[in-house]
């Protein structure tokens, strides 16, 4: 009970770290499930939880599973409209949020932007909120609560416990958002058992987790990365997680490495758009630290090239630490593809061998199996595995067609990947209309769908790029007519249109103005030209 399990450095760092220990985190967890309890909240109800990377999060998360009600988080970069969408089609009638986050030297208004969802989501009853920023917010009376006062509630009644409700291994844990093919998101469920054996197992044999070990994983919650490697899997096998609320680059590009120092992290697990954006400012902000208490470094999100890898592996690393590149989705709940550090062999830009279980089979577009090596082809895994997704929410046929009915008695992944001749895997993208910018998912589909949207656009495509530090950049062609004469200003207001409908995340690196685009005869847009 005394061994930290949260490690929480705060954006500022002049304002004061925190650590729960596993006591700390059970007795708060506890605590806040009777605070949902109290509110209404039942075993199978889902939580909507939109909040910054505060400690709070991971308790959130926490006294959801506690009590076997379904947490949905949703990235604090969504707009109104996506939070909205997510809402309904989760039914979701509870909400977690904060007044407001910070990020770097942004302030951004949670609860303000809850406000302008639930304008069109009548079937919410309650809205816990954080105090975090101490931005003023509009409390609605009866539907809106403090966290601070329910918690006060609580200790009031002499703090009760709350037995973990008992759950079936297949019941559901939690929802999470992913972008597909088409505009619509589909809300990838995983369950109680599988997913928790999957990201304790995973965690452990991957990082080649020790007791007593800091991992420091930097995503954000709101991603399956977080969920998996934050909180569950990290918990689930007894390590101290550190969360981190900022971004790498502010006050300054060593921020990270600050981090590492006075934490002591043994484990670092970071994507290789964070790697490249550090590149840039050289090894000057690296070199002031030590970086000796390293032991293992991941990446994940993405492919990273091989500047990235050996940068990572020679200044960060300093040649002794192991780098894992861990390929894996949403949809997998954890790691699939990967080096085990220190053990399996590691080559710059592959993600190498599949996790001891998974069974990864690649096969040409006709479904027929490519066998042998120094062959190219799609990604898909033939064997289930225990964190392995269970439904779309609401939509099991959508769940079959997307993931199991291109190849027969396979799971299709959307990926392209090379097997080369020693048998390591190298992944190589999406081979579907899905974008990944600075690792974040985004189907070309629900950004061509927003700039739709915006007056005057008569049509539009989207492709992705190479991008330097994002990995891929969005590049827009539009067909637009009765602007007001400034192309400029009409990208812009597109821009604008974009950040309402999605969020800043989705907003397009390059919007070109054409006259048509290149179509085949049943009317379906070339990308391929358009690439
Ligand atoms: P997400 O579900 O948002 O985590 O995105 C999953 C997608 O990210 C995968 O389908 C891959 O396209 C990509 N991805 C994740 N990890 C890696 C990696 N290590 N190497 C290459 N691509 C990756």
């Amino acid at each position: 009970g005394n061994k930290p399990a949260i490690i929480w450095e705060p954006n500022d760092p002049e304002e004061h770290h925190r650590v729960l220990t596993y006591r700390d985190l059970h007795q708060k967890v506890v605590q806040f499930a009777n605070v949902l309890k109290n509110n209404g909240v039942q075993k199978g109800d889902r939580v909507c939880i939109y909040m910054g990377m505060v400690p709070e999060l991971a308790i959130a998360m926490l006294a959801c599973a506690r009590i076997g009600a379904v947490h949905s988080v949703i990235f604090g970069g969504f707009s109104a409209r996506s939070i909205a969408d997510r809402l309904h089609d989760a039914q979701a009638a509870f909400i977690i949020t904060c007044d407001g986050g910070y990020r770097g030297k942004k302030e951004i208004t949670l609860k303000a932007v809850i406000d302008d969802a639930l304008e069109q989501c009548r079937f919410v009853k309650k809205v816990i909120v954080l105090t975090r920023t101490r931005t003023p917010v509009s409390m609605i009376k009866g539907r809106d609560v403090w966290w601070e006062d329910e918690i006060k509630k609580v200790e009031t009644m002499g703090n009760p416990d709350c037995p973990a409700e008992e759950m079936d291994a297949e019941d559901p844990l939690f929802i999470l958002y992913t972008s597909g093919s088409t505009g619509k998101p589909k809300g990838v469920v995983h369950t109680c058992g599988g997913y928790m054996v999957y990201t304790a197992y995973s965690f452990v044999n991957v990082f080649q987790y020790e007791p007593g070990d800091v991992h420091f994983c930097t995503a954000d919650i709101g991603w399956i990365t977080g969920h998996s490697y934050i909180l569950y899997g990290p918990l689930a096998a007894g390590a101290t997680s550190l969360i981190f609320e900022g971004v790498p680059t502010w006050p300054d590009a060593g921020r990270f490495w600050d981090i590492v120092d006075k934490y002591q992290v043994n484990i670092l697990y970071t994507a290789p758009t964070a790697i490249r954006s550090l590149m840039h400012y050289g090894t000057e902000p690296v070199s002031k630290h030590s970086l000796e208490s390293l032991k293992v470094l991941g990446s994940v999100g993405e492919p990273i090239n091989e500047e990235a890898w050996h940068w990572y592996a020679k200044h960060i690393g300093k040649g002794r630490c192991p780098v894992v590149d861990t390929w894996w989705q949403t949809e997998t709940g954890g790691i699939m593809i990967s080096g085990l550090a220190g053990i399996t062999p590691a080559k710059p830009g592959y993600a190498t061998l599949p996790l001891p279980g998974v069974q990864p089979v690649l096969v040409d577009e006709h479904g027929e199996e490519l066998e042998g090596d120094d062959v190219s082809g799609n990604l898909c895994i033939r064997f289930p595995w225990p964190g392995m997704i269970r439904t779309t929410y609401g939509d099991h046929e959508r769940c079959r067609t997307t993931y199991f009915a291109t190849y027969e008695n396979l799971y299709f992944t959307g990926d392209g990947c090379y097997r080369d001749p020693d048998g390591l895997y190298r992944i190589t993208g999406r081979v579907d209309d899905v974008l990944n910018v600075s690792g974040h998912r985004i189907g070309t589909a629900e950004v061509e769908n927003a700039i739709n949207m915006h007056a005057g656009v008569i049509e539009s495509a989207v492709v992705g790029y190479p991008h330097d530090v994002k990995g891929q950049g969005i590049y827009a062609y539009v067909i637009h007519e009765g602007h007001h004469g400034d192309d400029e200003l009409t990208r812009q207001d597109i821009l604008q249109t974009v950040t309402r409908l999605i969020g800043a995340i989705a907003k397009p690196d390059k919007i070109q103005f054409v006259s048509d685009l290149p179509k085949t005869r049943s009317g379906k847009i070339m990308r391929r030209i358009l690439r």
